[in-house]
């Protein structure tokens, strides 16, 4: 075995995670050396591809789940002003590296599309009306528009209005300035970006397959996935970068914090059409409610996506249970993940969601006209042969240990890093991609907090001129940054008044 080359920073996984932190890090420090490993042919081949997610770019301003009800009928809209303002960070980024010049176009990875909520009956209006009340007078929503008339939905929704009941009693809200983000372009650009710079390399076909410590850092071990043959590489800080095989790798590390975590795999399909006929006439992503029960990523929404120039709506998502870590992954990832630390949270997990087990096993038993069903509650005239279907990617959800309950599942993501900083991991899957540079500022901040706060502070604060805490109490500086994004990121056209952070 051939031994052992030595970088800064080793980043598992070519996903927007490793992707972004690599390119922040390289920002931050010039001079750092850093290597991706990756074991599939190419960037985004999981999770990131724009296929196997929905390409939400998330902000809170259509996701029910975000804004739950207390039983006195008050909206709680904390997580959705977390989230948007997560997004601005992430816009933050994106429009730095575009201004760059080096970076390429914004327009291969980010398009303005509508962002709409829909609901059905009179619980739901009463919900979405009260929900329109207290989040449009927050800043980050007070272009939020609210509808009852039938007729204003089919100028917004032009291919979910017809072949309804007269008597159907629905509401909608729409933001005009939503976005759908093709997170595998963006990876992939990011990457192309890094590479361009000295000292950044991406291995791909290469298996991440150990982690040892070493005197300060780590020693990696990576497999050549074509040849076998191995190699180590030495590490000051490894990023698990992993996505759902993130956790194997954790535990792999042996570090502390890892201890009694556990991953409960939920995969996911879609109804894709890409008839024009059809795909002309909605230019939105229509957010509605889950069925009472079901978890949040189960939440149904019909989405105009852009990829690569082109558009298609997709439909979904419809969940499922598979064993895998990894669309490409094995059976035995989560058999192989079950140890003596996380064998209890696990099993206190199967026993209190019995009705996730339920859901998920209806879910799985469905048939194709089955789902056309669902799709029809959003638009009553489908087609059988509009629509295929279409496998999504992975979400592993977290399982962590509780002291009450003994483990719960957690939808969120996690970041788990060693005490000494030396190496982090991301688990979990939501709301994901949107909040990325978000994530890796917390990873940055935990990891390398005296870098932070010193040599790197002032560029920190040029890429990012306002942090998300500071956006959510700030409206002018929200306004501000929100307008400078969308102009940068060729989202809405310049005005007059557009001002200039940069
Ligand atoms: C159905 C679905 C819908 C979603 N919708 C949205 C959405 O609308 N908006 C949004 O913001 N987010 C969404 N997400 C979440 C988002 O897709 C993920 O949060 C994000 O893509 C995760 O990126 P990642 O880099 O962590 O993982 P990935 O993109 O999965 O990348 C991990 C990489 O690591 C590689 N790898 C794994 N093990 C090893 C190893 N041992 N050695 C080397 N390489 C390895 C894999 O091959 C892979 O390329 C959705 C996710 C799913 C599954």
């Amino acid at each position: 075995m051939a031994h052992n080359e030595a970088v800064d920073v080793v980043l598992v996984g070519a996903g927007i995670m490793s992707a972004t932190l690599a390119v922040l890090l390289k920002e931050l420090d010039p001079a750092i050396k850093l290597e991706v490993v990756e074991l599939m042919d190419s960037g985004a081949a999981e999770s990131s591809n724009p296929w196997n997610n929905a390409g939400t770019g998330h902000a809170g301003l259509c996701e029910l789940n975000y804004t739950p009800q207390a039983a006195d009928g008050t909206v709680d809209i904390k997580k959705a002003v977390h989230i948007n303002t997560q997004f601005e960070v992430s816009k933050q980024f994106w429009s730095y590296l575009t201004r760059k010049g080096t970076f390429g176009s914004c327009k291969s990875f980010i398009s303005p599309v509508p962002h709409l909520s829909f609901v059905q009956g009179d619980d739901g209006v009463s919900f979405l009306k009260e929900r329109f009340k207290t989040l449009s007078k927050h800043h980050a929503f007070s272009d939020m528009e609210y509808t009852e008339d039938k007729a204003k939905m089919a100028e917004w929704m032009p291919l979910m209005m017809p072949g309804r009941a007269p008597d159907e009693v629905l509401a909608a809200t729409r933001v005009m300035n939503g976005t759908d983000v093709n997170f595998g372009a963006l990876t992939n650009q990011l990457l192309t970006h890094l590479t361009s710079a000295p000292d950044a390399q991406v291995k791909y076909c290469k298996r991440v397959t150990g982690l040892k410590r070493n005197n300060g850092g780590w020693t990696v071990s990576i497999k050549d996935v074509n040849t076998g043959n191995s190699r180590e590489v030495d590490a000051k800080f490894v990023f698990l970068g992993a996505g759902g095989a993130a956790l194997p790798l954790l535990q792999a590390s042996g570090i502390e914090e890892s201890k009694g975590f556990g991953g409960f795999p939920i995969s996911g399909q879609w109804l894709r059409c890409d008839n024009p006929e059809v795909v002309k006439h909605h230019q939105a992503k229509v957010y509605s409610q889950a069925a009472v029960g079901s978890p949040p990523m189960s939440v149904p929404h019909l989405d105009t996506r852009v990829v690569d120039g082109k558009k298609s709506l997709l439909f979904g998502p419809y969940a499922g249970f598979t064993t895998k870590f990894l669309k490409h992954g094995s059976f035995m990832d989560l058999p192989m993940s079950v140890r003596a630390g996380n064998i209890g949270p696990m099993l206190a997990v199967a026993k209190n969601n019995m009705d996730l087990t339920k859901y998920l096993v209806s879910e799985v038993m469905q048939s194709m006209e089955q789902r056309l069903e669902s799709l029809r509650r959003f638009y009553p005239e489908a087609k059988a042969e509009d629509w295929r279907l279409e496998v999504a990617g992975q979400r592993v959800q977290i399982i962590k240990k509780d002291p009450k309950k003994g483990g719960v599942l957690q939808f969120g993501t996690e970041l788990v890093a060693a005490k000494d900083g030396s190496l982090a991991a991301l688990l979990g899957a939501s709301p994901g991609a949107s909040v990325t540079v978000s994530i890796m500022l917390e990873l940055i901040e935990k990891c390398f907090p005296n870098k932070a706060s010193g040599e790197w502070a002032a560029k920190l604060a040029e890429i990012f001129p306002a942090r998300e805490k500071v956006l959510e109490t700030d409206a002018a500086l929200y306004r501000k940054i929100n307008a400078h994004n969308n102009v940068a990121l060729e989202l809405v056209e310049a005005s007059n008044e557009t001002e200039s952070y940069a």
